[in-house]
């Protein structure tokens, strides 16, 4: 790789760690923070791995962001106000210093955009592909965590954003998107390599949401985990599913299975909460004013499973569901 482990944590990463110093400046083995005060930590960690989780040759500063990104997204779950990561990264033996430039830049572009830190982690040097572990630090004011196990029958059940864009990316990015023009294509790729974690949404969303989450697996999938963790069950209604221009198009197209890869896709990173309905009102004034579509698509009722019917009120058959990322 060119440099030692020291000179590359040195050159490319204790510059990102410069925001705090209980970073150390990354030259000790951990880091020391205080709890902001009346405040609760919220720890999250994800993996992801060349070849499973994205596509070895994506752009390097994509792959960075997207790490981040996916982190991210389950503090706005939470409602947390994101603070810091810390990043176990398995270089390629291989990896150049071009690539590791590229991916160092791209971490500092988000660690700027979103105001975090790199406050530690590790790098080594592997064989196999490239396997990066990020872990997220946010906070959130104590006893106010947004939770998947508050829902009640009668809420609402909501979506940020639209839903369906990172699954139909991740088919045209692997040219299994056919006879979708190209700018509908590029729109769909650029929300698979880069997710928009809802960080502001989420915070705002406290008090307003009995549960919620982000979704990665897909939608049916991730309401299922609210209603099983709930004890509650929900009917979605397909066609109150926001779709964008370039999604509806790729629907439209045939695009893999069509409204069913919508809704079991995967990839999202938009959040989707439950509310009662006293909450419409502030919900819909909080759409407009961060300029962020969020739908109603149905409602979390007595029982058990979520359901999806059609305009007619007849259920969808949408197979297994639940997105398995892709295996080649
Ligand atoms: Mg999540």
């Amino acid at each position: 790789m060119g440099d030692d482990e020291f000179s590359l944590i040195a050159r490319l990463f204790a510059p990102l760690a410069a925001r705090h110093p209980g970073a150390l400046g990354l030259t000790d083995d951990a880091a020391l923070f205080d709890g902001p005060a009346g405040r609760q930590w919220v720890v999250t960690a994800d993996a992801v791995v060349a070849g499973v989780h994205f596509l070895a040759d994506d752009p390097p500063e994509l792959i960075a962001r997207k790490l981040i990104r996916v982190n991210l997204s389950d503090l706005a779950a939470k409602g947390a106000e994101p603070f810091a990561v810390l990043l176990a990264a398995c270089f390629p033996v291989g990896a150049t210093a071009e690539w590791l430039d590229r991916f160092a830049s791209g971490l500092k572009a988000d660690c700027e955009q979103f105001g975090i830190s790199l406050i530690g982690g590790d790098t080594v040097a592997t064989p196999g592909p490239l396997t990066l572990a990020l872990t997220a630090l946010g906070h959130v004011a104590a006893g106010h965590a947004i939770l998947r196990s508050n829902a009640r029958s009668g809420d609402d059940v909501w979506v940020s954003g639209t839903i369906g864009d990172g699954a139909l990316g991740l088919l045209a990015a692997t040219g299994k998107a056919g006879a979708l023009g190209a700018q509908a294509a590029a729109a769909l790729i650029d929300r698979y390599r880069l997710p928009r974690p809802r960080t502001v949404l989420g915070r705002r969303l406290i008090g307003l949401v009995n549960a919620g989450m982000d979704i990665s697996d897909g939608l049916v999938a991730d309401l299922g985990h609210i209603c099983e963790t709930s004890g509650v069950g929900a009917v979605v209604e397909a066609t109150l599913i926001p779709l964008s221009p370039a999604a509806g198009a790729a629907v439209a197209a045939g695009v893999g299975q069509g409204l069913a890869t919508v809704l079991t896709g995967g990839d999202d990173y938009e959040l989707l909460f439950t509310a009662p309905r006293s909450s419409r009102p502030q919900l819909s004034a909080l759409s407009l004013e961060l300029a962020l579509p969020l739908t109603r698509i149905g409602r979390i009722i007595e029982g058990r499973g979520v359901s999806v019917v059609d305009a007619a009120g007849q259920p969808l058959a949408l197979g297994h569901g639940g997105y398995q990322h892709f295996t080649g």
